[in-house]
């Protein structure tokens, strides 16, 4: 089977691990400081806090920009649902703005038909790994006075006019997660310039604490701390981060080569200006296709490639956004899109024969072979 992720766990990794059980010092400490240094360094921001997840990230961001009670915020209801339960976890409404077709990230059009009086933030995801519509989006947060939040779980190293992920938002947040471009199993970071933002962060992780006075609490926080055997991992993965995303692009490149022309699939779109991870390679099986996505993905499948839909369902239709009274049809271009999207493996670790295996299959397919 040719995977759709698979992590890249070399030596290098396996005895930084083992040197931090050795050392007996397991717990947030030194190895998570220079991961902090390290990461801001490799993102170009000032800060960066680590935690033991990006959904902590996030929360952590939104705690930091004053996110509470009564706030509206408005994100795409086209994402992973941990870009939008943190909004909830700090007691204030989800407001959905509806994506755009050609990124497949928030539509800087749909954010401001979303605004109201009590609108206080936007969080927006560079989603599959390109950077949102960062300039168009800025404008709307600067007229309207809103902090911006980038869910950049996806991005790490992804480029907006030779500025990394990181630098499009107050505070940007990324994830860890073992299928992510790199990873520590489980794990996730902030990166911001604001040296305010930065201590309400580290204050948040854990407990709320001040950082001059111990078991001292200034305010409510949770335990996000993360560990210096996640942390070891994560410095060797930031190493080799610019390396693992060269080789997603090449895939890429090869996969957009090798399917252009087929008629019926839409291929993933790089903006101008822009510089594309490829967290996912997702293709769009549109009605012209001979097979439905979910065909399509089952003869994948029965050929020994492995496909996933990302995401096949968006948020305003899952239960707990229901109840808050979002209905089929309220966001017609996320509906279309989940029921057209299909990520092809792009992973690192792909040969170029397994590259022209995907393609192979998928050319047979519209024979149905
Ligand atoms: C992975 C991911 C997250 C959350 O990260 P975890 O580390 O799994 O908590 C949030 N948003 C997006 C878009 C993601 O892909």
């Amino acid at each position: 089977m040719i995977n759709i992720s698979k992590p890249v766990i070399g030596q290098e990794e396996i005895d930084a691990v083992v040197s931090v059980l050795k050392s007996g010092m397991i717990v947030q400490g030194k190895i998570t400081e220079e991961l902090e240094k390290k990461f801001a360094k490799y993102c170009g921001t000032k800060y960066a806090v680590a935690m033991n997840s990006g959904t902590a990230a996030i929360h952590c961001g939104l705690y930091a920009l004053g996110i509470k009670e009564g706030d509206e915020v408005i994100t795409t209801p086209f994402t992973f649902v941990a870009t939008a339960n943190p909004i909830l976890m700090q007691n204030a409404k989800v407001v959905f703005a509806d994506v755009s077709e050609d990124d497949f990230n928030i539509d800087p059009k749909e954010i401001e038909k979303k605004i109201t009086k009590r609108t206080k933030a936007i969080v927006a995801v560079d989603l599959y790994g390109q950077i949102y519509n960062y300039e168009a989006t800025k404008k709307i947060a600067r007229k309207y006075k809103l902090k911006l939040l980038e869910d950049a779980c996806q991005a790490v190293g992804a480029e907006y006019r030779g500025k990394r992920a990181g630098n499009f938002s107050d505070i940007a947040a990324f994830s860890l997660y073992a299928t992510k471009n790199i990873m520590s199993g489980e794990g996730g970071l902030v990166a911001t310039n604001s040296p305010e933002i930065a201590k309400k962060c580290k204050m948040f992780r854990h407990h709320g604490q001040s950082e001059d006075k111990r078991y001292e609490y200034l305010d409510l926080g949770y335990n996000y701390r993360t560990t210096d055997i996640l942390a070891a991992i994560a410095l060797v993965q930031l190493k080799k981060a610019d390396k693992l995303n060269r080789q997603r692009v090449k895939n890429a490149k090869m996969l957009t080569r090798g399917l252009s022309g087929i008629h019926g699939l839409i291929l993933p779109k790089i903006k101008n200006n822009f510089t594309h991870v490829f967290h996912q390679y997702t293709i769009r099986v549109t009605d012209d296709f001979p097979l439905s996505r979910d065909e399509l993905l089952e003869f994948l499948k029965k050929k020994g490639v492995d496909g996933g839909i990302y995401y096949p369902k968006p948020l305003h239709l899952h239960s707990h956004f229901i109840k808050q009274g979002y209905k089929r049809g309220d966001f017609p271009v996320s509906e279309k899109l989940s029921s057209q999207v299909l990520s092809l493996p792009v992973h690192p670790t792909l040969k170029d024969k397994d590259i022209e295996q995907i393609i192979k299959v998928i050319k047979d397919s519209q024979n149905g072979r």
